[in-house]
């Protein structure tokens, strides 16, 4: 079976939390605080792996965790960070939040992805001494992990996808092209999973082509077999459409042409607009007159006609030669941008669950806040728009108020994790 597409939930290590603790030795009366801080929650980090095909490893393990970072201890000793989460994936998978669909990462490239970040470790209690403080009784609790649930789509990277009705001879003509060896057989349906092949010419020239299963009539809207696999031709830069022109099997390579190129528009405008060129194939058993009519036909809306066997590969060559050269004339194959959380969403998400805790000490306003974390990694403060975003995220979630209502003044400090800015009303 063919997964290509899954559901997983990934969540991140939560940071450990500091220590409170102090400092005892022999003949020292009172020893300092000296509680050290908690470890980095592990991140969950995605790369592709070329080894895999499908989804199929996501169909029954849903649930992926990093570890949490280790708790601070006494003696100044921070915990350990933990190690991160790495998800292998097929090449060409992309991942979205499930909640708002966004982009998350097009697993395209060899680069990892980090899709949630652990959480930071909380501050032990030898941070919290003051003047006026000498024995901080507390420490901060670790940050959580970001977590998510995802969808995973496989969308293969290839330069031409192959399409036709079953038993055109789509496997055929990869299979002598390439070394991809894809099952032939005289029956419809045989081709249940895409397969890819790189298809050399002599002149150092190559190009990556996939084999997709037989589109069958009425694919788009979901009926049997054929729809499912539309999204791995999404990619392509161009299409070669194989049609038997011989008609042995009873149907009309005209009719064909018309009824995938349906399929196609009815899936998406790209596929529609995605060029063509055609391989009428099974030459060998057609007639002079069954060619010609085709040709005219194909050469009448314009799209470039090629004749050839793949059985015995009588002018795959010529039609390899002509695809490289197109292909040169085209843009590299789609890849999607990640699409951040956007401000709105953040705020939604901020109003929605805005506990949070203000201490103020010698004048200075101690903003505690776990999902502010994630926001303070984003928001750039040299930027006047990025921090006016900050400023209504901080208003949306109550902070403000909160700050006013304990009597903050303009210009008074307010700290955030360490990040310090003053009060402007
Ligand atoms: P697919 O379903 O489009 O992948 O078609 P296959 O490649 O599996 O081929 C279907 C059948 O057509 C097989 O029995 C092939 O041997 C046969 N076939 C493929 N290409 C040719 C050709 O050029 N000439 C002839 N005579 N038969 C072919
Ligand atoms: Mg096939």
């Amino acid at each position: 079976m063919f997964v290509d597409k899954a559901t997983i939930r990934i969540k991140a290590g939560n940071g450990g939390d500091g220590a409170v603790s102090f400092h005892r030795e022999k003949y020292v009366a009172a020893g300092g605080p000296d509680g050290g801080d908690g470890g980095k929650g592990g991140d969950v980090v995605f790369v592709v792996d070329d080894g895999m095909s499908s989804l199929i490893d996501f169909r029954y393990k849903r649930k992926f965790a990093a570890e949490n970072g280790e708790n601070g201890r006494g003696s100044r000793c921070s915990g350990k960070s933990a190690p991160d989460l790495v998800i292998k994936v097929p090449r060409g998978t992309l991942i979205r939040e499930a909640e708002t669909g966004r982009i998350m990462a097009d697993m395209s490239d060899d680069l990892p992805h980090i899709l949630a970040h652990g959480g930071r470790g909380g501050k032990g209690n030898q941070h919290f001494a003051t003047s006026t403080r000498q024995i901080p009784r507390f420490a901060k609790p670790g940050f959580p992990g970001e977590s998510f649930e995802i969808t995973m789509e496989l969308k293969l990277l290839a330069d031409v996808g192959l399409v036709g009705f079953p038993n055109v001879g789509k496997s055929t003509l990869i299979s002598v092209v390439s070394a991809a060896k894809p099952k032939i057989a005289n029956y419809h349906f045989t081709t249940l999973t895409p397969v890819l092949g790189v298809v050399k010419l002599d002149d150092e020239r190559s190009f990556v082509m996939a084999d997709i299963p037989g589109l069958i009539e009425g694919a788009s809207e979901g009926v049997g077999l054929g729809h499912e696999f539309l999204r791995h031709v999404e990619r392509c830069r161009l299409i070669v459409h194989v049609l038997d022109v011989s008609g042995v099997e009873g149907r009309d390579p005209i009719e064909d042409f018309a009824a995938i190129n349906r399929e196609l528009a009815n899936f998406s405008e790209a596929l529609a607009e995605c060029p063509q060129i055609v391989a009428a194939n099974k030459a060998d058993m057609a007639d002079e007159a069954q060619i010609t009519r085709l040709r005219e036909a194909i050469e009448a809306e314009g799209y470039p006609f090629f004749t050839i066997s793949a059985a015995t590969t009588m002018g795959t060559h010529e039609l390899m030669q002509a695809v490289a050269e197109k292909l040169a004339t085209l843009p590299p194959v789609k890849v999607y941008e990640a699409q951040p959380i956007s401000q709105e969403e953040w705020i939604r998400r901020v109003s929605d669950r805005h506990t949070f805790e203000v201490e103020v000490e010698d004048g200075v306003y101690y903003v505690d806040a776990v999902w502010l974390e994630p926001i303070l990694r984003t928001v750039n403060m040299e930027d006047y728009s990025s921090l006016q975003y900050f400023q209504r995220v901080l208003r949306a979630s109550g902070i403000i108020d909160k700050l006013e209502e304990m009597g903050i003044e303009e210009g008074d400090t307010v700290n955030i994790y360490g990040f310090e800015f003053d009060f402007v009303r």
